[in-house]
């Protein structure tokens, strides 16, 4: 259970998806949130509270005011993806758009047609059984959210969810291993439901967060964040200034129309060489968006943190993930 000065850790295996299961050919290590989570164990040598899952099953296990009654209600329903997504898109995902929709999303299938890394013959569970599982794991996402937000997350309002950070889901599709985005269907929730007003969604990950950008952009053209809406959404990206998604979003966005690349509040695109400069120019867009937020600080701020940062990462950064 949470004590006040250790971190908070919210982690469900049963989220773990091995997507060789799926015919998919990803060199990602399934089980490498669990040995994370082995790994802090280790270091915090026991000074490391945390909720390993069922995910469900959590706000009941806490009992805590402002909590009571969430049980499964974390999982994310059709009216919390409509909140946020084109209307055409969400009846295709509870549809049948939905195989379609993870063909793009997951990248599946090259220009010409074909299979990549893709091998559906090898698949021992159907593609769409992924569904769930992603709604569950959004729901991981909105549950981190809502710790904080009740105070139940020790070293004072902090919850490392190790599950998430779909940020390349976009309005009417997936894109980068997203299928849909995970930040701003919680931010959007949240504040729909009144349990909190500003956020900021800090992306760190190597890669842009252009769908949360896109997300959130669009969702203020419609007026639904903003001064006039008593809600608002501030983001924040760090990421590599050349490279996917920006070289794909150019180009698929000059080939078809589509709307192009959509910038954060605050973008900082790193060049190569210039990684030293990486903490002082965070630092910078940290203030930045407190002016742009017109001088306040957050209700509550989503750190989108993938491990590509790192300089000893695993995987080549030409893969969005
Ligand atoms: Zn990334």
């Amino acid at each position: 259970m949470a004590t006040a000065d250790v971190p908070m850790i919210l982690y469900d295996p049963a989220l773990t998806v091995d997507f060789r299961d799926y015919g998919i050919m990803l060199p990602i290590a399934p089980d490498r949130a669990g040995r994370v989570v082995e790994f802090l164990r280790d270091q915090a040598g026991g000074a490391l509270s945390g909720f390993p899952g069922p995910i469900r099953d959590v706000p009941g296990a806490l009992g805590l005011p402002g909590m009571e009654g969430l049980e499964g209600r974390v999982v994310p329903d059709r009216r919390d993806l409509e909140r946020v997504f084109q209307g055409e898109f969400v009846v295709g995902l509870y549809g049948g758009g939905l195989s379609t929709a993870l063909l793009n999303a997951y990248e599946l299938i090259d220009s010409q047609g074909r299979p990549h890394r893709y091998a559906p013959d090898r698949a021992l569970k159907p593609l769409a059984g992924l569904f769930e599982t992603i709604l569950n794991q959004i729901g991981g996402t909105y549950l981190a959210c809502r710790l904080v937000l009740a105070g139940a997350a020790g070293m004072p309002g902090f919850c490392y969810y190790l599950g998430g950070g779909m940020h390349h889901g976009r309005y009417d599709q997936g894109a980068g291993f997203c299928l849909v985005n995970d930040i701003v269907i919680a931010a959007r929730k949240l504040q729909a439901e009144g349990a909190c007003r500003l956020i900021w969604v800090v992306d760190v990950d190597a890669h842009k967060g252009c769908g949360t950008a896109e997300l959130v952009s669009f969702s203020r053209a419609r007026g639904e964040l903003g001064l006039k809406a008593g809600a608002d959404i501030r983001t924040l990206s760090i990421h590599m200034a050349a490279g996917w998604p920006l070289d794909a979003e150019t180009l698929r966005g000059a080939a078809s129309g589509r709307a192009p690349r959509i910038p954060s509040d605050v973008e900082i695109p790193v060049e190569a060489g210039d990684e030293g400069a990486y903490v002082p120019e965070l630092e910078k867009g940290l203030y930045k968006l407190e002016k742009i937020s017109g001088g306040q600080k957050p209700d509550l701020a989503i750190v989108v943190d993938g491990a590509d940062p790192y300089e000893h990462a695993g995987l080549p950064s030409s893969d969005p993930l």
